[in-house]
Formats: structure tokens, C-alpha cells, sequence
């Protein structure tokens, strides 16, 4: 279930995730991170730049050092693992209509991207990880997740989606008992969301 509000973090300064890294480190170590979670939101100013209420920017910091802790404990194991799939969500892809040139492969379900833009984020993203070695999946919704994990097996799963559906995409992942990492959604939406390149690569 996508988040009921919408989002826009691509203009935060880079340091406000390295802010998020060190609530998450507070937060392995048992230790209290309400007042750090309302600190960084005054900081960065997050209200005023996102337009969200206090409430939301709270929902969607925590989630964020959720992510972020459980990457981190993630980690060691993600590295061992051999055969790895990537998801996108397709509401990233430059054009959301007849322009994408992707097919959907309705038994999977994954779009295949066609590369017919070179300045689309999903296509980088697709090229890169397959260069890789990775099997990538661009997703219509996180209903997905579970349906190609039982199709296909895998070790490790990156995750690309919002911090909501990267926590339910988690818990199929430990159900299963597969390795996950998850990059977030920086722009949520509809069409047009966002995610850091840089991100990825270095989860990849
Ligand atoms: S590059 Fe791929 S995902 Fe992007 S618009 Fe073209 S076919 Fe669609």
C-alpha cells in the first residue's frame, strides 16, 4: 500500500540522508530517536520544502531509517549472495504512455524496457544492473513481488519503491528468506518518481 501523501525529497541537500544514516546507527543501538527524527525535520526544513505536515514527515523519516537500518543489517549477507534481481517501479520510466516503447510481459508481471530513451532513469538503471549479472523487473505494483519470488528463486532482491512498499516488499523477503536491499523513492507519485542513481550503483 503506496503512502497516502505525496513527496518530493530530490532537492534535500545529500546531507540530510547522511543525517538519516546516523539516526539509523542511534537506533541499532537501542537508543531513543523521536527528538532526533523532529530535529532533522527542522533542520532540513523538511516541512516547508515538501509541503507535508509534521505527522507525514514524521511516517516517512521513520521509515526511512527503517530502511536504512535494516540495509545495514542486511548487508554482509546481501554480498554472499550469487543470483540477484532487481526491482523497479515503473511509475519511474520517462513516459508513462504509448511513448514507453517497454513491453509487459503479463505472466510475470514485469514490464521489459525497450531502451528507447537514453535519459531515462529506468533504462540506466536496467543497463547498469544487467550488466551486472542482475535479473531486473519493472514492477506495475508491489503486488508483484511475491508473485515473481515464487516463480523464480533468488538469493538477494534490491528494491527500488517508497519506504511503505520497501517495508512490506521486507517482510515477503524474510518470509522467504532472501537477502534484500532497498534504495528509496526520492519523488513519490503517480508518474515521474525519482531515485538516486548514485544510490543504487552503489547498492548494486
Ligand atoms: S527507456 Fe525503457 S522504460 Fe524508459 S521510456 Fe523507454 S522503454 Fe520505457
Amino acid at each position: 500500500m503506496p503512502y497516502k501523501f505525496i513527496f518530493d525529497l530530490s532537492k534535500i541537500p545529500h546531507f540530510f540522508f547522511t543525517e538519516v544514516a546516523k539516526i539509523s546507527y542511534e537506533k541499532r543501538m537501542h537508543r531513543r530517536i523521536g527528538g532526533a527524527l523532529q530535529d532533522i525535520i527542522k533542520k532540513f526544513r523538511i516541512e516547508e520544502m515538501t509541503g507535508l505536515n509534521l505527522s507525514d514527515a514524521i511516517h516517512l523519516l521513520e521509515d526511512l531509517v527503517d530502511m536504512e537500518t535494516r540495509n545495514f543489517l542486511e548487508r554482509k549477507r546481501f554480498k554472499k549472495t550469487r543470483k540477484r534481481a532487481l526491482f523497479l517501479s515503473h511509475c519511474s520510466r520517462k513516459f508513462m504512455d504509448n511513448r514507453c516503447k517497454a513491453r509487459f510481459e503479463q505472466n510475470i508481471p514485469t514490464y521489459v524496457c525497450a531502451h528507447c530513451a537514453s535519459d531515462c532513469l529506468i533504462n540506466k538503471a536496467v543497463s547498469v544492473a544487467e550488466r551486472k549479472g542482475y535479473d531486473v523487473y519493472i514492477l506495475p505494483g508491489g503486488s508483484c513481488v511475491s508473485k515473481i519470488l515464487k516463480l523464480k528463486r533468488y538469493d538477494g532482491v534490491i528494491g527500488v519503491a517508497c519506504g511503505e512498499e520497501l517495508r512490506l516488499a521486507g517482510e515477503v523477503l524474510s518470509q522467504m528468506n532472501i537477502a534484500g536491499q532497498a534504495v528509496p523513492l526520492l519523488k513519490n507519485g503517480c508518474a515521474n518518481t525519482f531515485f538516486n542513481l548514485e544510490t543504487l550503483l552503489k547498492v548494486l
